[in-house]
């Protein structure tokens, strides 16, 4: 067995990962301080924590990491949501624990998760999307995570998608997948619509209580102004969709994340977009599910990372 983790913007978790990809022992901390020091500090707790609940002594730690990583050291080049710039992540980790440490991207690793033990079981082409925050994903082709040559491929988020009327994206660009279509997309649009619905109190009657999923809910319960945010945020993540089949034509894409648990309402409104929008690969090759393992996927991944001896996802 092997120990998993998966370090996000506000908690970090480490699990103990049988070969078949069975989550047996967990630990979680929230991350108060967001600085490296203070991170490696909370890593190191919730690792040797979950350690000491196991039955053996793990081979191997795989960490999951939000940034662009260097693959040979597991430093993380840059990390927008941590503020960090060249930290050795996977060194420090390895000097405290003593065993080997590998690093990926968080989102490379959850596609590896599900690719192996999720919904992408059994396929050669493989897409996962994680609709959250932001959007992070992952390409498999055939049989292999696509890593890149600065480990910057899969960053499927970041392509625009509406490049001269979108929002504009935490990365700085205009109207990027991620911007149109996380779950903070989801938001954006609906308080863009405000002014074309001024009774609405969607928006402005519970600010605090707005998220993606009541806003889906009002949607679904047929309010106009949240089956508008909707339809424009279907527009949009069917845009991105299709731009993947477009290049990859994956045998199924995934869609993981909070918006993605609307399930069957999200792929009624999606899918037919989506069709509309496949021109080349043939329509419908390409089947659009939601991912199974939700937010364990990241932990998993990274601990078959560590069993594989890197992120590279040729099944052996
Ligand atoms: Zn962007």
């Amino acid at each position: 067995m092997n120990i998993g983790v998966d370090l996000g913007g506000s908690h970090v978790l480490a699990a103990v990962v049988s070969d078949d990809g069975t989550i047996e022992e967990r630990s979680e901390r929230e991350l108060e301080d967001l600085s490296f020091d203070p991170v490696i500090d909370a890593m190191k707790f919730v690792i040797e924590d979950v350690i000491g609940k196991g039955k053996d002594k793990p081979s191997a730690i795989g960490v999951g990491s939000p940034g662009n990583i260097d693959p040979a050291t597991g430093s993380v080049r840059y990390s927008p949501n941590f503020g960090w710039h060249d930290v050795p992540l996977g060194a420090r980790l390895r000097e405290a624990l003593g065993l080997p440490v590998f690093v990926a991207n968080d989102a490379r690793c959850a596609t590896l998760g599900e690719h192996t033990y999720g919904t992408g079981r059994g396929t050669a082409n493989f897409v996962l999307l994680t609709l959250g925050t932001g959007i992070g994903g992952g390409i498999v082709s055939e049989g292999t995570l696509a890593i890149g040559s600065g480990a910057g491929a899969g960053e499927i988020g970041h392509h625009q998608v509406r490049a001269t009327d979108g929002f504009v994206c935490g990365c700085g660009k205009t109207g990027c997948f991620e911007a149109q279509a996380s779950g903070m997309g989801l938001i954006r649009h609906a308080v863009a619509l405000q002014a074309s619905f001024p009774k609405s109190m969607l928006v402005a009657g519970k600010p605090e209580k707005l998220g993606s999923k009541s806003i889906r809910k009002a949607a679904e319960g047929g309010d106009g102004h949240a089956l508008a945010a909707w339809n424009r945020y279907t527009d949009d993540l069917a845009r991105g969709l299709a731009n993947v089949i477009a290049f990859v034509n994956p045998e199924v894409i995934a869609l993981g994340g909070g918006v993605a648990s609307a399930g069957d309402y999200m792929l009624g409104t999606v899918v037919p977009k989506v069709d509309a929008l496949t021109t080349m690969a043939p329509k419908g090759s390409t089947r659009i599910a939601i991912a199974t393992l939700g937010n364990d996927a990241g932990a998993i991944g990274a601990a078959t990372m560590a069993r594989r001896g890197g992120l590279t996802a040729k099944v052996p």
